[in-house]
């Protein structure tokens, strides 16, 4: 199937509260100009640099969202057009994050990555590290940045019911923090592997990549 049918089907299928963000990394940017031209106006990637380059290419109603790991170096490249951040994972980056959004005079929005797998490699805070975070005098000052939600990844795996308890214990990390933080209101949770799971355990946005644009060859 086309890329525009992939998403017309998709779209189809999911709520209108649930905003999916089309993972377009590694892809041509022909195949953005066809996704973008069947509606879709939300793009995540991992990479700053093809991001930025693609940002370039395209048309300026697009927003744009890093979905990967962030390294503090790289962050000036995107400061000046980046509607989301997924991946933050400490008050380091955060602060970097508003030193750079202080210069475009903007107030970038972020998600804090929860570590809710089993595995070892994947990036993110846990529940505790969270709050003890959101309640430090230094991250309050930060006046560039609003956490506006939490990402996380499930494991890697063919068993349901390990997926399901992961996203059901980032849901709960969510309730908690929006208690404190008022603003939060997403929860980025679900991939083309696990999204309608992560949509039963209360995702309003999903980051969908193969399902739309076809595998990835690396
Ligand atoms: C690549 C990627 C996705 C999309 O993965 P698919 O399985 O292709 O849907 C979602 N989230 C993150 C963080 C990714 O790196």
């Amino acid at each position: 199937m086309s890329i525009t049918q992939n998403l017309t089907q998709l779209k189809a299928s999911l709520k209108k509260e649930v905003t999916l963000v089309a993972v377009s990394k590694t892809k041509p940017i022909a195949d953005l100009q066809e996704a973008y031209n069947a509606g879709q106006r939300v793009f995540g990637e991992n990479k700053i640099q093809e991001m930025t380059t693609k940002w370039e290419a395209l048309p300026k109603d697009i927003e744009w969202h890093m979905i990967g790991h962030v390294q503090r170096n790289k962050v000036k490249y995107m400061a000046s057009y980046v509607s989301l951040i997924h991946g933050v994972d400490s008050l380091k980056l955060l602060k970097e994050i508003d030193k750079q959004a202080k210069k475009h005079q903007r107030r970038i929005n972020c998600l804090m990555q929860i570590h809710i797998a089993e595995e070892e490699t994947k990036f993110g805070l846990d529940a505790s590290e969270l709050i003890n975070l959101v309640q430090t005098d230094e991250f309050k000052e930060l006046d560039h940045i609003q956490v506006v939600g939490v990402m996380g990844m499930a494991t890697f795996t063919k068993d349901d019911s390990q997926i399901r308890k992961e996203f059901k214990a980032l849901k709960s990390i969510f309730d908690s923090l929006q208690k404190l933080l008022p603003q939060v209101t997403f929860i980025s949770m679900g991939m083309s592997g696990d999204y309608k799971i992560a949509i039963e355990e209360g995702s309003n946005m999903v980051r969908i990549g193969s399902s739309i644009f076809g595998s990835r060859n690396y």
